[in-house]
């Protein structure tokens, strides 16, 4: 049987490369190959292009309540669809249906209903100077690129669109190879929602397709999400035409547990933070500080949780709360991490190595694993491994865990369980983090801005912040009296 091929969404409609280079899809939960997509030529993205500044003209010209409209009815269709786009989403990442059914789709129409909200509320403002008075008008960027990575694909694409389409810019996407579908799902229901053809467009391919992009002069804003490196890359190669810039990036976040912290609380966010979307989740709280007093009742608690509660299996199945990893390439560095962890001295309290469940054999699956008695230079606890690893650390002094949290050139987020309230903001006041949470781990509505502080990323998604990175300021001065001049 042959397989379906997916291509480029170019000018509202499915665009055919010139000479039917493709690339394979895998579902990493099955390990088999499950369509094929094609590769944007030259001609594709010339079209691409073309069709994005046809739509600028339309789409920046439309009031803001009619964009708001058109992305509301996004969101209904969205939402109308959740099940096949989150079973889409499982089939390209691996990850639970348990998750994808009630997060991927849901955050993502969250966040376009939050920025339709807010499109007609976007204003200038105005000062009188004596008699003149100058204004100012928050005016879209134009054309923006986004360029997302592969854990949470339709979430990564929404999250980029609804502000820069709100905004009344439009968009040029591009999607991680690993999986390419559900931003396309996104452009067609664009369409199905009534916005011009060329608003949202997306691109297939590579690297070469995201520096295509990222170089080109006439894109406006580059919206980024990967890793520290690549984003270097791209800034580099945005600096050529000084876009602007926002970078997600990945990190090696804290979660420091003080000793009067609820340890079952405590224990349920060390899980989540750590194996949720089994560990592939750029905020994961991997370092897990935890007071030298309840280090061994934490471990308990830990190691009973997971031995009971974690289902690993076919992710389609609703049973199964922990999927594969994205790629066998994947899941083989995550093993030599583990590795790593083991040559350097660290103590395996279980997981450690690959599963292949009997219902899925050939996916790309890494048990739960925990390491103790690991210590700030260890490598498992300095670089982001991106899976199912958690690294325990301990503490005895306040002073002493916020400096090792921060000692990392890491900052997207951390986490602080404690019943003292005033420790608990004392510590995070003092935490090097763009995302923070006190008493829980990895909630992330629409309405908060989230982004990295150092290495970890430029600029904010989600919240009232994101509206500045998707628009540029015109000042205008008003002369009322007659220009003096000495000329
Ligand atoms: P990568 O950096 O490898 O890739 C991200 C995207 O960039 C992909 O679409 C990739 O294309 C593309 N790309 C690669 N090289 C270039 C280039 N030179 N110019 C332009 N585009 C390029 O990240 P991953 O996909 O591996 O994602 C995992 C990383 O993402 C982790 O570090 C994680 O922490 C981070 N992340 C951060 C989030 C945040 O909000 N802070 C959220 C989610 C993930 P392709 O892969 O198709 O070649």
């Amino acid at each position: 049987m042959s397989q379906a091929v997916e291509r480029s969404f170019v000018g509202g409609r499915y665009l055919a490369n010139g000479d039917g280079q493709c690339f394979d899809v895998v579902n990493p939960g099955t390990g088999e190959v499950i369509y094929q997509v094609e590769t944007a030529d030259e001609a594709v993205l010339e079209q691409a292009m073309a069709s994005a500044r046809a739509g600028f003209a339309l789409w920046s010209a439309m009031t803001p309540v009619e964009r708001s409209r058109i992305l509301l009815k996004a969101v209904a269709l969205l939402r109308e669809h959740n099940d096949e786009l989150a079973a889409i989403e499982v089939a390209d990442t691996g990850k639970p249906w348990q998750e994808a059914s009630v997060v991927d789709v849901e955050t993502g129409a969250d966040s376009i209903e939050f920025f339709a909200g807010l499109a007609a509320g976007i204003e200038g403002n105005h000062q009188q100077v004596g008699d003149d008075f100058y204004y100012t008008r928050r005016e879209p960027l134009g054309i923006c690129a986004g360029i997302g990575a592969w854990n949470y694909p339709l979430q990564i694409a929404c999250w980029k669109a609804a502000p820069a389409l709100a905004c009344g810019n439009v968009m040029i996407f591009k999607p991680s190879e690993e999986t390419p579908r559900g931003a396309l799902k996104l452009a067609e229901i664009f369409m199905e929602a009534g916005m011009p053809a060329g608003v949202f467009n997306v691109v297939q391919g590579d690297a070469q397709v995201g520096q295509w992009l990222t170089r080109h002069p006439d894109i406006a804003k580059v919206s980024f999400t990967g890793e520290v490196e690549t984003g270097q890359k791209v800034m580099r190669d945005a600096a050529s035409s000084l876009k602007e810039v926002t970078m997600e990036l990945g990190g090696k976040s804290p979660l420091i547990i003080f000793d009067d912290a609820d340890l079952d609380q405590a224990v349920s966010a060390a899980m989540l933070a750590n194996f949720y979307t089994q560990g592939e989740i750029c905020t994961n709280g991997t370092r897990v500080f935890v007071h030298d007093s309840i280090k061994q009742p934490f471990l308990n608690k830990l190691l009973e949780r997971i031995g009971n509660n974690m289902v690993v299996g076919d992710p389609m199945n609703p049973e199964t709360n922990f999927g594969a990893l994205i790629s066998a390439n994947h899941q083989q560095q995550v093993l030599n991490y583990i590795q790593n962890g083991l040559d350097e001295g660290a103590t395996l309290l279980c997981g450690g190595r690959s599963l292949s469940p009997e219902a899925v054999p050939g996916g790309f699956f890494v048990a739960p694993t925990v390491f103790s008695d690991c210590d700030d230079t260890m490598t498992i606890c300095r670089e982001e491994i991106f899976g199912p690893v958690m690294s325990v650390l301990s503490f005895d002094d306040e002073q002493e865990v916020i400096a090792r949290a921060n000692a990392s050139g890491y900052g997207l987020a951390a986490g602080v369980f404690t019943r003292d309230i005033t420790r608990a903001h004392r510590v995070i006041s003092r935490i090097e983090a763009g995302i923070c949470w006190i008493n829980a781990y990895g909630a992330s509505p629409a309405q908060m801005p989230v982004g990295g502080y150092k290495l970890s990323g430029i600029g904010r998604e989600n919240g009232l912040a994101t509206l500045n990175h998707y628009t540029q300021l015109k000042a205008v001065y008003v002369g009322m009296a007659p220009l003096e001049s000495p000329f």
